[in-house]
């Protein structure tokens, strides 16, 4: 866990480093020749698995990538770490994103969501050279919005404790921008999926459920709203997305989405489709997976990201939902040999 600070090497800093997100950014800036610091929380067991491939590579590990012990809730850390490792980019990806569960600890979710990224701003602050600062907000912030599809200018409206958090996240880094100078911006953010997505997320339930079933391993699925929809992309595009946001001259926020809504229902069609199973005959759908205020079908224009980024994104809704069954389908496989 020692940090080594090489001159030649731009220097990102990762919360959220076990993440999905932090796992691709942290391999996507690797890949760019950078030096990356993310940060771990001390569990009792290591939950290092996104990025247990990269801890075992003896090319990075402790070379250009390292882990530091930290929480978002321990200032003292945080503040120490950054001025040793001194990036000129952090990438704040860390927080509670389970936006039900957040009706469950909305304290908590907050204190790490809004309060933790307001923290880091305010270390920024007092930082002599200033690192660029991205966040992810969340599509959450729009909520219960009347605006379809949503951009950079539509008003918040959050209806969930996440939603809320991640909207004073974004207004303070907007707050800092403008009054402090700091390059600080947020991505607006429709979900996003991957093979590494966290097992409590439907998609990963809907994709592993899929795999279990053709490997006689489970039943059936009980699911929440089938009609409800979402703006679905992939999280190796949406990283990609995060990096050039960082390499503008002037911080700003963008929106960065599909801008196409699929149902839960397709989502199931799409998985069984995969294992080449008639999904009507094992899912179910369960009124107690509700959740207490549906967000209106949210779906964002990425009209700005395209024309000022040139972002676009490379993997469709099909290729996502296959690339996650025949991921789980692999990784069952191998477990039950
Ligand atoms: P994950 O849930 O996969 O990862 C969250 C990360 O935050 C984990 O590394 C987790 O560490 C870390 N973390 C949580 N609490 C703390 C804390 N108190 N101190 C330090 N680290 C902490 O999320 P994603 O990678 O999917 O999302 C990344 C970011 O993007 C999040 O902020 C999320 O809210 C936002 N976002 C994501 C969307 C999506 O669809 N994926 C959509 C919109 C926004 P640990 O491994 O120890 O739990």
């Amino acid at each position: 866990m020692s940090a080594i600070e090489n001159k030649t090497r731009p220097r990102a800093f990762i919360t959220g480093v076990t993440g999905q997100d932090g796992s691709y950014l942290t391999e996507l800036l690797l890949s760019k020749g950078y030096e990356v610091h993310g940060i771990v929380r001390r569990t009792s067991i290591s939950n290092r698995t996104r990025i247990a491939h990269l801890c075992d590579r003896h090319d990075c590990f402790e070379k250009t990538f390292f882990l530091h012990h930290a929480d978002l809730e321990d200032t003292t850390t945080l503040r120490r770490l950054l001025i040793q490792i001194n990036p000129q980019e952090i990438y704040h990806l860390a927080g509670q994103s389970h936006v039900g569960l957040s009706f469950e600890i909305p304290e908590s979710t907050c204190d790490v969501v809004a309060m933790g990224t307001l923290r880091l701003l305010e270390i920024i602050r007092d930082m002599p050279q200033k690192p660029k600062f991205f966040h992810p907000a969340s599509s959450e912030v729009f909520g219960a919005t009347q605006v379809f599809p949503q951009n950079e200018d539509t008003p918040f409206n959050p209806v969930n404790p996440y939603g809320v958090a991640k909207a004073f996240a974004s207004q303070m880094i907007k707050l800092y921008r403008q009054t402090y100078g700091i390059y600080s911006c947020n991505a607006i953010v429709y979900n996003h999926e991957s093979p590494r997505r966290g097992e409590h997320f439907v998609s990963m339930k809907i994709c592993r459920t899929a795999a279990e079933i053709k490997l006689g391993i489970q039943d059936g699925l009980r699911l929440g709203n089938l009609d409800a929809q979402r703006d679905w992309g992939d999280a190796r595009d949406y990283v990609r997305a995060y990096w050039m946001m960082m390499q503008q001259t002037y911080p700003e926020d963008f929106v960065i989405a599909t801008g196409q809504l699929h149902s839960v229902r397709e989502m199931v069609k799409t998985a069984f489709n995969v294992v080449n199973l008639d999904w009507g005959k094992y899912v179910t759908q369960d009124a107690r997976f509700f959740r207490p205020v549906e967000p209106y079908s949210l779906v964002g224009n990425p009209e700005k990201a395209k024309i000022k980024l040139g972002w676009y994104p490379k993997i469709n809704f099909e290729q996502m939902i296959q690339d996650m069954v025949n991921n789980e389908l692999n990784h069952l496989s191998h477990a039950l040999k």
